[in-house]
């Protein structure tokens, strides 16, 4: 492993040398970590499975969630991933910046790239040494912050150095040291393939104002069943981390054929859990284990269409830590449930089917952070 340690001026000169230094290396499949405008990353050739394999292994326990990539701009970000009307205007008005952008991803990324749903985070650093690199290596790197998993996003290579397992420093070739950066928030995270803005992580960037409580934190009006599965996804890929310190609870309220099962097959799809989650109308409860890493769990998928009583369930005793529980017609039950959710201290998404035509559906997902004052409901 080389430390270049990078002086406050640079010629010419030693600029190129630092970029040919780091093209180089990436070009032959290795990683270098690199200064950002927000934290330390790490970069690997993002289109060679070789890089990228070395990449998830220093990362390493990361299933489930994909990586992010940087390019130079637009232009070179459409032959990597589909950019729409949304998506573009964000790199229009904001790029280079503190903004990943996901859109719908191409086929020509390593595989662990993309999501499990085909997308792909991108970034255009404000950063124009990595600009440069991105330029003469003329392939997409790997924007993911340079700690290894759960542990905190460097800013400093002394202290990085020292946080970090020699096993995973071994696989790192080269640290592009600019001293300490500013310890500024991670970028804002911004899904834009359900044709708007759902915002993943909010970061320094605030590209949409949530005004007040009653707004909701996802949303989308999905035009076909598979962008209802989408749906479900992001919303569990949103809130991934929660069922590591509490119980998570998605309420699903919408009427017979609102897509709410195709949601729940989303949640499944983005916790790895490939067996088909069916309609669990007819057993009322589903149970099924999932396994990433550090985040393991059941997945609990229950209807309460054809359910009399609320206390056979015994719903308590599942809301515990790494589990996830979709509830479908949650309404029938609220008031007995909230209770339950109180004393497991879970975290609840509300999901609203507000409008169903034909195969269009808007739906709507609010956050239910105060649970004796569920305006939510009322407000429906
Ligand atoms: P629920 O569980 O709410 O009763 P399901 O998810 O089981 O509903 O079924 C929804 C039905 O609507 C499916 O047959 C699906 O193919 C159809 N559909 C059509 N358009 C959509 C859409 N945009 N989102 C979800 N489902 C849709
Ligand atoms: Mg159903």
């Amino acid at each position: 492993m080389k430390r270049l340690k990078l002086k406050q001026k640079l010629t010419k000169q030693e600029r190129e040398a630092v970029v040919d230094n780091a093209v180089k290396i990436l070009g032959n499949n290795g990683l270098v970590i690199y200064p950002t405008e927000t934290c330390y990353g790490i970069a690997a050739d993002a289109t060679s499975q070789e890089a990228i394999d070395k990449l998830l292994k220093y990362k390493s326990r990361r299933e489930g969630k994909p990586l992010s990539i940087a390019v130079t701009d637009e232009k070179m970000a459409q032959k990597y991933a589909v950019i729409n009307e949304v998506a573009h205007s964000i790199y229009e008005n904001y790029l280079p910046g503190p903004i990943t952008v996901v859109s719908k991803s191409k086929k020509t990324l390593a595989k662990g790239v993309s999501s499990e749903f085909n997308t792909v985070g991108i970034r255009v650093p404000d950063y124009e040494l990595i600009l440069e690199i991105i330029k003469k290596l003329g392939k997409p790197i790997t924007a993911t912050s340079a700690n290894i998993s759960y542990n905190p996003r460097p800013y400093n290579i002394d202290k990085y150095l020292k946080e970090t397992p020699r096993k995973h420093m071994k696989l790192i070739d080269l640290i592009i040291d600019a001293g300490e950066l500013q310890p500024n928030d991670p970028s804002t995270v911004v899904d834009t393939t359900l044709n708007n803005l759902n915002i993943m992580r909010q970061g320094r960037i605030t590209l949409k104002k949530q005004t007040s409580q009653k707004d909701p934190v996802l949303q989308a009006r999905t035009n076909s069943p598979q962008e209802t599965v989408d749906f479900g996804g992001l919303n569990m890929l949103k809130f991934i981390d929660v069922p590591l310190e509490k119980p998570l609870v998605f309420l699903l309220s919408g009427e017979l054929g609102a897509g709410k099962t195709q949601f729940s097959k989303g949640v499944a799809r983005q916790l790895g859990i490939d067996r088909i989650v069916k309609s669990p109308t007819y057993n009322i409860m589903s149970e099924y284990d999932y396994d990433q890493g550090h985040r393991q769990g059941k997945l609990i998928h229950v209807d309460f269409w054809k359910l009399d009583t609320y206390e056979i369930l015994r719903l308590g005793e599942v809301m515990t830590v790494g589990n996830v529980i979709i509830i479908e017609w949650a309404d029938k039950f609220l008031d007995q449930m909230l209770e339950d959710f109180d004393n497991s201290n879970s975290k609840v998404i509300h999901v609203v089917y507000k409008s169903v035509a034909r195969d269009k559906r808007s739906i709507k997902s609010y956050e239910m952070n105060d649970l004796s004052n569920s305006h939510v409901f009322s407000e429906k």
